[in-house]
């Protein structure tokens, strides 16, 4: 069998690539090559991860956008032959996957949450949310290559193995022909608050919060825990008391704490989407049949405005 390519612009997107891939090649007995953005120290760290091939692309003058690699993946890709293409779902990544999906004729699961292979059928089976995450949607593609875009932070990274040290081969990629696009300037997005998806510790609150101010009370509880605020989509987007990047959930950020701390929040799919990575999930909220209690392993029945004292009260001690 060919092999599970993967392609991600930066390292700890493509170590989460290679754990996919490793797990897909334990079952197929498929090689996996890696895409690499010329770094040959970290062409020798994914074959130690689990790469066998890494297929080194050249360096880019200032001026030039990362889809002048699409015409050399897509060549390469039509020589190798491989089974799987897995792409890194950022905003370039995702463009870059359709394009090449569409050259090598044929199809792309988006936001891929799953990958399988079924030995009895020979089949790469996928998985992606639907209708707003209400949906599970399973996509099975007939054509070869079998292409994915896969979200970031959704996948542990490969870890190093130490009797991979000295296998694998690196191959360096000639220079594609310029783009007539040009890039004139790079600019990092300006955030509001820091980057929260990595927090040990979060409190969210939701819709049961009555207004603004009461912010203070939640911020107040964070501090006692240590913890970072977040909130659901309704407090960022309709009362705007929270910045965009502090909402959680399918059009947010998703967060893997060791606790999420749920204020109010009723717990819809569309936000539960983005804390199904969290170790515990504990909810404050005074309506019994909230759906946040089906996914929580601690829940609280009660106002919050009557719990978070008591709970600051305690932390205190
Ligand atoms: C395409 C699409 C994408 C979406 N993306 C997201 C997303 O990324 N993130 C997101 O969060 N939402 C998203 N939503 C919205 C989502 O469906 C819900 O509407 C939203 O998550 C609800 O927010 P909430 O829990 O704060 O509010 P509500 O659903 O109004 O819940 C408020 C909760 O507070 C409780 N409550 C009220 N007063 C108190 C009190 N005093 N003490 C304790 N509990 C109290 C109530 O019982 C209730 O359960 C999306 C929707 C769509 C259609």
């Amino acid at each position: 069998m060919a092999g599970i390519w993967t392609f991600a612009e930066y390292r700890e997107h493509m170590l989460e690539l290679l754990n996919i891939g490793r797990g897909l090649a334990a079952k197929t007995g498929m090689k996996i090559t890696t895409l690499l953005c010329h770094d040959r120290e970290q062409a020798r760290d994914c074959i130690q991860r689990g790469a066998d091939e890494v297929l080194l692309l050249p360096p880019l003058a200032g001026d030039q956008p990362l889809d002048v690699y699409i015409p050399l993946i897509v060549e390469e890709a039509k020589k190798g032959y491989p089974d799987v293409i897995l792409v890194s779902a950022t905003t370039r990544g995702k463009d870059m996957a359709a394009r090449i999906a569409a050259r090598l004729n044929t199809g792309l699961c988006s936001s891929c949450t799953a990958i399988r292979y079924d030995e009895s059928s020979k089949i790469f089976e996928m998985e992606r949310l639907a209708y707003g995450g209400a949906a599970l949607q399973k996509v099975v593609c007939n054509a070869r290559p079998v292409m994915a875009t896969i979200p970031p932070k959704t996948h542990e990274p490969a870890a190093p193995l130490e009797e991979r040290r000295d296998l694998g081969t690196v191959r360096e990629l000639s220079l594609p022909p310029p783009s007539a696009l040009k890039v004139i300037q790079r600019k990092g997005k300006e955030r509001e608050v820091k980057d929260i998806t990595e927090a040990r510790l979060v409190v969210c609150v939701g819709r049961g919060l009555e207004k603004s101010e009461d912010l203070a009370l939640a911020r107040r509880l964070a501090d006692a825990l240590n913890a970072e605020i977040a909130c659901t989509r309704p407090i960022s987007e309709e009362y705007h008391w929270l910045p965009e990047e502090l909402c959680i959930g399918l059009s947010g950020i998703q967060v893997k704490p060791d606790l999420y701390l749920g204020l109010g929040v009723s717990g819809q799919v569309q936000h539960v989407t983005g804390i199904r990575g969290a170790k515990v999930i504990a909810a404050v909220n005074k309506d019994e049949n909230a759906p946040i209690f089906k996914t929580a392993d601690l829940g609280i029945v009660g106002d919050l405005y009557d719990v978070v004292p008591k709970l600051i009260e305690e932390l205190k001690k």
